[in-house]
């Protein structure tokens, strides 16, 4: 039994005895970029942290140190937002895994905590990764988006950034890092800013989605001065509890089954280099909104 289930908590021989049976790291991936006026920057990261860790305790497995930078350029308008260009988040990701599995690591799923943003470069570093590295590896990517499947039994607003679930998740795990007093009340107003072009919440109905409007930093500041776009006065720490278990659940079964997935590519005497263009799994479904969040 592990002392933790945090590689950045165990020695290298407590590694070493858990890849004589797994062979499973999760890597909690974030950001650290402003999350309006009541939340932390860290909001996105300390909800990978909170999710890989209990999942990792429930299925056996370790995490990896968690990665508090993801792809955040909309939010630099913002003080203490920090940002890794897309190539960069993707070359480290990259690194982690290419050394990972150096040492026996052969089973990755990338946790993404920002919703639904990260995903690009996450998808990029998995496909070259399956490509052109180890060739016996597999990546997974699970996302809040299609990793929780009952947020329209809990939530109440539209939840795009800065919103309901995030905030009551971090408010939930994390009580001391959100002020009450500041929560926003008013959501912006998307679907006029962006008629026909983006999802205004990223947990409900498509909607009409012609073609998706990118926004910059500069723009972002102008139509939400305050950072957050919804509307999160009903947020709360019991609506987290639902919520985060949902996610900690689908997560720990999820492990149950790619812990011991054969690569149908994997011949009976050894991995081969044939390639499958299936290769990097997304949980659950279904589209994956670009939107950022
Ligand atoms: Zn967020």
């Amino acid at each position: 039994m592990l002392r933790s289930v945090w590689l950045n908590e165990l020695t290298w021989e407590d590694v070493a005895e858990y890849l004589e049976s797994r062979d499973l790291a999760i890597l909690p991936i974030g950001s650290t970029e402003q999350h309006g006026p009541a939340a932390p920057l860290g909001v996105d990261t300390y909800a990978a942290i909170a999710v890989a860790g209990d999942a990792a305790r429930q299925a056996g497995v370790v995490v990896a140190p968690p990665l508090w930078f993801g792809d955040s350029p909309h939010h630099l308008g913002f003080p203490g937002t920090i940002s890794l260009r897309s190539g960069t988040l993707a070359a480290v990701v990259k690194d982690v895994v290419h050394f990972l599995a150096r040492n026996g690591f052969r089973r990755f799923i990338f946790l993404n905590g920002h919703k639904g943003t990260n995903l690009a470069p996450l998808t990029v570093a998995g496909r070259d990764l399956l490509e052109y590295e180890p060739p016996d590896i597999q990546i997974a990517l699970a996302d809040p988006l299609f990793l929780c499947t009952n947020a329209s039994e809990i939530k109440e607003t539209g939840e795009h950034h800065a919103c309901e679930l995030e905030t009551s998740h971090v408010w939930h795990k994390y009580p001391h890092l959100i002020k009450p007093d500041k929560l926003p009340c008013e959501a912006v107003d998307l679907e006029r800013l962006f008629p026909s072009a983006i999802r205004p919440d990223l947990f409900g109905r498509p909607g009409k989605m012609t073609a998706e409007v990118l926004w910059s930093s500069r723009e972002r500041k102008c139509f939400a001065p305050a950072g957050s776009f919804s509307d999160a006065s009903r947020s709360s720490p019991e609506k987290s509890r639902k919520y985060h278990e949902n996610m900690v659940a689908n997560l720990v079964d999820f492990i149950a089954w790619f812990s011991w997935r054969e690569r149908p590519d994997a011949p009976a005497t050894g991995w081969g280099m044939k390639r499958l263009e299936c290769d990097v799994l997304v949980i659950g479904l279904k589209t994956v909104p670009a939107s950022p969040s």
